[in-house]
């Protein structure tokens, strides 16, 4: 735990993210209001600035706005997430350049460490990077610098804020921190979630300086070390390192909602397959290995008849066979299908993941090392062969039947940053 005045912690967040994205790619939406669905076009989940402006809520329901967006004339799209996963990876790629040090917060968020010149000014610093993302990637960024993590969260807010700071905001230069700090409401510091906050109120503590400058021992005795680490970095201690984000992940999901509800066992298992092959491939490509499968499914949140059923296998030798994973898979979504419940998601989970270069063999269920190495093969060739010719240029017999389950997506913008046949052509 030290105060440091040489290295700053700096919040890069990229503003309305999923509207910039589509505005980036695509010049007719640049100005224009647009406002993003979730899955199967539900609800608005993302706005750009222009469409905030005319109230256009988050949450809201598509269908009760309809016919007010195509009067205002916004542009309405369904959630393309390889667009936007391929855009953050470009965002985190260039920022990476210009840091020490950095962690990738969330597909629109890094936390980076930098060291401060010799006029401890880093404005110039901030200008350049938001100039660079908007110039590279056509998005714009806030970036919040103070002496640590929670720090940098609060400026962060503030660049968003306050009008004339351009979107950057330094926490460790401003002369009157206090009237700042007023301004910030409790609830709205990382880390404080609802309940936190809650008790922080009744007991009079209302905003970031309060919280700041509270009794040690009151927050140690509610929320422990966590709420000791909060107030110490608010008052500038530095106690929340920065992650370097190469860890391996403990696992893999792949879920949905679906458009239509499913009814039949041999649609639930078709989208299980589906999924489970899916995560086998996301599993081989980061080297990792599953020991443990679960399956689940349940209704709508909105139905009245409520259901949920999870399954679960453990495995006795880890695998990244879709072979192997899909017979699992099958008999698993026996066990959690009921013939009386519209269900509406499902997904696999790929638990307890193994690190394939230090996997330990076991002795019972041993396969040949020509077995292994046959199966290997084949998946290697296959996830060759896809990522070549495009996804599921080669699969499995039980993805081939025609569905109606999938994810309703009517208002699709093109992938065209990651598939090489939706790059727009110029006709002269
Ligand atoms: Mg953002």
């Amino acid at each position: 735990m030290t105060i440091s005045s040489i290295e700053a912690i700096a919040l890069i967040d990229a503003n309305n993210f999923y509207a910039s994205c589509e505005q980036s790619i695509n010049p007719h939406l640049r100005n224009r209001p647009v406002v993003i669905l979730s899955n199967n076009d539900a609800c608005i989940i993302a706005r750009s600035p222009e469409a905030r402006a005319l109230k256009i809520k988050m949450g809201t329901p598509y269908f009760k706005e309809k016919e007010r967006l195509s009067k205002l004339d916004v542009a309405v799209l369904s959630s393309n997430y390889s667009l936007y996963a391929d855009m953050s990876k470009r965002l985190m790629n260039l920022l990476k350049n210009y840091c020490e040090e950095m962690e990738i917060y969330s597909i629109d968020e890094a936390f980076v460490s930098i060291y401060r010149p010799n006029d401890k000014n880093l404005y110039p610093w901030a200008r350049k990077l938001r100039t660079l993302t908007y110039q590279n990637l056509g998005i714009t960024i806030t970036i919040g610098i103070g002496e640590n993590k929670v720090r940098a969260k609060v400026a962060n807010k503030l660049a968003k804020n306050i009008d004339y700071s351009a979107g950057i905001f330094d926490l460790a230069r401003t002369k009157d921190e206090n009237s700042y700090f007023k301004g910030i409401s409790v609830d709205k510091i990382w880390g404080i979630g609802k309940q936190t906050s809650k008790w922080l109120k009744s007991k009079g503590i209302k905003n970031a300086q309060e919280l700041r400058d509270m009794k040690e021992n009151e927050i140690i005795k509610k929320l422990g070390v966590v709420g000791k680490r909060l107030q110490l970095e608010l008052k500038g201690y530095k106690c929340l390192p920065i992650k370097k984000s190469n860890k391996s992940k403990r696992e893999i999901q792949v879920s949905r909602s679906f458009g239509t509800p499913i009814t039949k066992l041999e649609d639930l298992t078709q989208v299980l397959a589906i999924y489970a092959i899916q995560a086998s491939a996301k599993m081989r490509s980061q080297s990792l290995k599953t020991s443990a499968i679960s399956v689940f499914v349940r209704t709508s949140k909105y139905s009245n008849q409520k259901y949920q059923r999870v399954a679960h296998k453990k495995l006795i030798n880890a695998t990244d066979n879709t072979n192997a994973i899909l017979k699992i898979v099958v008999a698993l979504s026996k066990e959690i299908y009921n013939p009386e419940y519209k269900l509406s998601k499902a997904g696999v989970l790929m638990q307890d993941l193994i690190n394939c270069h230090y996997l330990q063999k076991s002795i019972i269920n041993y396969k040949s090392q020509e077995d292994i190495k046959k199966s290997e093969n084949l998946m290697r060739t296959i996830d060759l062969l896809n990522k070549k010719y495009n996804n599921n240029a080669i699969t499995w017999a039980i993805t081939k039947k025609p569905k109606e389950w999938t994810i309703n997506r009517n208002l699709l913008s093109h992938t065209s940053t990651t598939d090489i046949r939706k790059i727009p052509t110029i006709v002269i």
